[in-house]
C-alpha cells in the first residue's frame, strides 16, 4: 500500500520542525522550499553588518535532513493549493505550476518585508529578510565608505556616511548597534580621508519608544544605551517619504545615499491560495490545532498563521513557528497512527525575548524578570549558538564571535556585486547626480 504523503511548504523554523516532528512516521514527507538553504534570520543583521558570512547562519535543508529517509527535498516556489484536489502547485527553474499531491498539507512559508503600502519605498530602502538582503545591504554599507573616501568634496562625506534605518523593532535597534560598533571600531584606521567613526546613524520609528514588545524599562535601557553608542533615535514620527538622496522625516530631509528598512513584515500569500479567512494583516486564521476551518488535513503555521491565544494573536517569532511545527508534526503522527481522539489545542510557551545593543549589552525579557547588560547579552549568544541548525555552525560562529568581541575584525568585509560593475555604476550615478545637483 502506498504511503501517505505529507507536503511542508517552508524549510524555516515552523516546516523543520514539523519534519523532524515527523522522523519516525510512515509516511512519504515532502519538504518544499523556494531556497535551498534553511536561514537563521535573528543573525541576519549580523551578516549585513559584517560580523559572520552568509554561510554561518544558513544551512542547506537537504543537508539538515539528509539521516531522515523518509524525507525528499524539492527546490521549488509553491504557487498555489487545490484544496478539492488536495494537491500544491510548485514551480521550478524548469517548469511550471507542477501539481504535487498531498493527503496532510502544513503551510510555513513566513512573511515579507511590509511598506505599508509605500511599494515606492523598496527601491530606496531594501529590507532584511533573506541572505541576498543581507548581502545587498552589506555591499551598500561598505560601498558608502569607500565612495566617501575616493570623494575629493568633504562637503559630500555626510550624505554619503549617513545610515538611516527605519524600524526600530529588534531588527533594527540590532542593526543600529552592530554599525555603531562596526564604524566606531570596525574600520578604524583604515581609511585616509574620512574617519568611519563619523558616520551619522539615525533610527527613526513613529513609535513613541523602541522595542515596543518589551517592557517600557528595557525599551529605555536600550535606548539609552542606543544613543551612549552614538545612533540618533528619532520616535514619534513615520517617514513621509523615501528617495535615492534620503528621507523625509516630519519635514525634515534626512540626506542618506544608505537607507534600510527594518519595519513591518506581511505573511505569504497562503491566504489567497486556500482563499480562506485572514487577519487584517493577512495571517491566516487558524483552529485551536492550527488546522484551517473545514479542512483537518491543512495546516498554517508559524508568521503566515494568526492564531489567538487570550484574546491575542501570538508574535512572529521563531519560537511560536517552533512549537507550532513540533505540534503539527505529532498531531499527524498520532492520526497516522489511527489515534481517534481529539488532540489538545495548541498552547505557546513563552520562552521570553531578547535584543542585543552593540558590542556585550542586551535586553532580555522573561516573565517578571527584565535583564539588561552584559548577563543578558552571553544569554543572547548562548541562545543563539543553541537555535543553529549544525553543530559546525555552533561553532564557527562561536569562535567568529569570540575573535569580533577581543580584536573588532568582522568575518566578511567584502564587497560582492553579483551585478559587478553595473551595481557600481549605479551607485555611482545617483551619487553624481546629486554633485551636479548641489552645485
Ligand atoms: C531580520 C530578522 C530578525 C529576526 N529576529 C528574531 C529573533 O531575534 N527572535 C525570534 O524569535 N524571531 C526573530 N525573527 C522572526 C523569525 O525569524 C520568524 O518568526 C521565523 O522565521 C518564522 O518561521 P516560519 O517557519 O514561519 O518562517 P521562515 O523561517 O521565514 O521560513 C519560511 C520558509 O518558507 C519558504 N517559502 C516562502 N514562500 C515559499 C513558497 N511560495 N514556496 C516555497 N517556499 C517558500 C522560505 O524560503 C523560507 O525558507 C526575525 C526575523 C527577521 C526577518
Amino acid at each position: 500500500m502506498a504511503l501517505p504523503q505529507i507536503v511542508i511548504v517552508g524549510g524555516g523554523f515552523g516546516g523543520l520542525a514539523a519534519a523532524k516532528a515527523l522522523k519516525d512516521t510512515p509516511a512519504e514527507i515532502i519538504v518544499i522550499d523556494r531556497t535551498n538553504h534553511h536561514l537563521f534570520q535573528p543573525l541576519l543583521y549580523q551578516v549585513a553588518t559584517a560580523v559572520l558570512t552568509p554561510s554561518q547562519i544558513a544551512t542547506p535543508i537537504r543537508s539538515i535532513l539528509r539521516n531522515q529517509k523518509n524525507v525528499t527535498v524539492i527546490l521549488g516556489e509553491v504557487t498555489g493549493v487545490d484544496k478539492d484536489k488536495k494537491c500544491a502547485f510548485v514551480t521550478d527553474a524548469d517548469r511550471e505550476n507542477v501539481p504535487i499531491a498531498y493527503d496532510y498539507l502544513i503551510l510555513a512559508t513566513g512573511a515579507t518585508h511590509s511598506y505599508f503600502g509605500h511599494t515606492e519605498f523598496e527601491t530606496f530602502a531594501p529590507g532584511l529578510k533573506s541572505l541576498a538582503d543581507a548581502e545587498a545591504a552589506r555591499n551598500k554599507i561598505l560601498q558608502a565608505f569607500e565612495l566617501a573616501e575616493a570623494e575629493d568634496d568633504p562637503a559630500r562625506h555626510r550624505d554619503l556616511l549617513t545610515f538611516v534605518l527605519v524600524g526600530a523593532g529588534p531588527t533594527g535597534v540590532e542593526m543600529a548597534g552592530a554599525l555603531a560598533v562596526l564604524v566606531r571600531t570596525g574600520l578604524k584606521s583604515e581609511f585616509r580621508r574620512i574617519d568611519p567613526a563619523s558616520a551619522r546613524i539615525v533610527l527613526v520609528d513613529m513609535a513613541p519608544r523602541v522595542l515596543g514588545p518589551f517592557s517600557e524599562d528595557l525599551s529605555k535601557a536600550a535606548k539609552a544605551r542606543l544613543e551612549k553608542l552614538g545612533v540618533e533615535v528619532r520616535l514619534g514620527h513615520s517617514v513621509d517619504h523615501i528617495d535615492a538622496d534620503g528621507i523625509i522625516l516630519a519635514g525634515e530631509r534626512i540626506a542618506s545615499k544608505t537607507v534600510i528598512w527594518t519595519a513591518g513584515v506581511a505573511p505569504s500569500p497562503a491566504g489567497k491560495w486556500l482563499a480562506v479567512d485572514t487577519d487584517r494583516a493577512g495571517r491566516v486564521r487558524v483552529q485551536n490545532d492550527v488546522s484551517i476551518l473545514g479542512h483537518p488535513e491543512i495546516f498554517v503555521i508559524g508568521d503566515t498563521a494568526s492564531f489567538e491565544e487570550n484574546g491575542k494573536p501570538l508574535p512572529g517569532v521563531a519560537q511560536v513557528a517552533i512549537q507550532q511545527g513540533r505540534y503539527v508534526g505529532k498531531l499527524i503522527h498520532g492520526r497516522l497512527a489511527g489515534s481517534t481522539s481529539v488532540p489538545p489545542p495548541f498552547s505557546y510557551f513563552d520562552k521570553g525575548s531578547m535584543a542585543v545593543v552593540g558590542k556585550g549589552f542586551a535586553v532580555l525579557q522573561t516573565g517578571k524578570v527584565h535583564l539588561s547588560g552584559f548577563g543578558a547579552w552571553l544569554t543572547w549568544a548562548a541562545v543563539h549558538l543553541q537555535f543553529l541548525a549544525t553543530s559546525s555552525l555552533r561553532l564557527a560562529v562561536f569562535l567568529q564571535w569570540i575573535w569580533t568581541y577581543v580584536t573588532g575584525q568582522r568575518g566578511s568585509r567584502l564587497i560582492v556585486n553579483h551585478h559587478g560593475s553595473e551595481q557600481l555604476k549605479k551607485t555611482a550615478d545617483t551619487s553624481t547626480k546629486v554633485a551636479v545637483a548641489s552645485k
